[in-house]
């Protein structure tokens, strides 16, 4: 009995903290503890365009501003720089009549390799990004953050490829010259007021992304993200890279290739909403369908106007 005291006393500490502290480096290990990191709908996955599937159905996305006056708090939480949005967007046309996704935060991924080359979750044709920016939001039916997680496509989530550019982004700015001061795991801190999400994204090119359902990619890995990942990087530069690669998480370690490694898609099916994967052919084609009359409008007027016609058939 002594002995069964004394093994669980010396054990547990180790057990409970082991489960609280995941690490990036310890993935293989995830689904141990956090069972639906085993499962069959996980993320990240390679975007290839040549096993996904056109849907029509997949519209512009885009965000509606609050115009909240709540200030953006920029935080280190030991595995990355996160920026809270709450209050902030919504996302709309997640679905053809779809509830409205609420904006919760957006965060990073980014590798350490010498060459730059790893960096971003998804792969885009098996090649990673030096950097991929995640956009989170939740469906409005659900009040908060933390009552969506776990629900079946009750997140949508934005995944956004940064390749390196000569200049700065202005636009990321805000966040990288605010690193230096959440260096240490636990730090916050606000961001000044020129933050602008929907510049930087550069909204209007919204309407070229992959679709597939899949998980969180960190534990508890919920199968319940809505993803869409732009095929088209922005660009930082490298020293603005450099600035993300100096946060650090426990113990001052640095917090080193915040990257899952791709995940089976197993029986999923990979959606996207352009036709080619050259934007000025992509448009083309878009103007030549919509010419054409087989837009998701004509169709649905089409399929409307076939009801209807039976029904008069019908009591005829
Ligand atoms: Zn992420």
């Amino acid at each position: 009995m002594l002995k069964f005291i004394l093994i669980t006393v010396l054990f547990l500490p180790i057990a409970v903290e082991s489960k609280d502290r995941w690490t990036f480096e310890n993935s293989k290990a995830w689904p141990a503890t956090y069972k639906y990191c085993g499962g069959n709908l996980q993320s990240p996955i390679d975007l290839n365009f040549q096993i996904s599937h056109v849907d029509p159905r997949l519209k512009q996305l885009y965000f509606k501003e609050l115009y909240s006056r709540e200030p953006l708090e920029l935080s280190n939480n030991g595995y990355s720089a996160q920026l809270e949005l709450k209050n902030h967007y919504v996302l709309k046309n997640v679905a053809p009549e779809s509830e409205d996704y609420k904006v919760e935060q957006i965060h990073f991924h980014w590798g350490h390799s010498e060459d730059y080359v790893n960096g971003s979750e998804h792969l885009l044709e098996g090649l990673p990004y030096p950097l991929e920016m995640h956009i989170v939001t939740y469906s409005s039916w659900f009040s908060n953050f933390s009552e969506a997680v776990k629900n079946t496509r009750a997140l949508a989530v934005i995944g956004v490829f940064f390749e390196f550019g000569k200049e700065d982004n202005s636009l990321l700015e805000p966040i990288v010259k605010t690193l230096k001061h959440i260096q240490h795991k636990g730090q916050t801190v606000f961001i000044d007021g020129n933050f602008d999400l929907k510049a930087l994204i550069d909204e209007k090119r919204l309407y070229r992304y992959y679709r597939y359902d899949g998980s969180l990619t960190n534990p508890p890995c919920y199968e319940s993200v809505i993803w869409n990942v732009l095929p088209e990087p922005l660009q930082l530069s490298v020293k603005q890279l450099n600035a993300f690669q100096t946060l650090r998480a426990e113990k001052s370690q640095l917090i080193k290739n915040t990257y899952r490694s791709i995940q089976p898609l197993g029986s999923r099916k990979l959606f996207r909403s352009f036709y080619s994967q050259d934007i000025q052919e992509d448009d083309i084609q878009r103007k030549i369908l919509v010419s054409k009359g087989h837009d998701q409008y004509s169709f649905v007027k089409m399929k409307f106007s076939f009801v209807l016609i039976s029904l008069l058939l019908f009591t005829i």
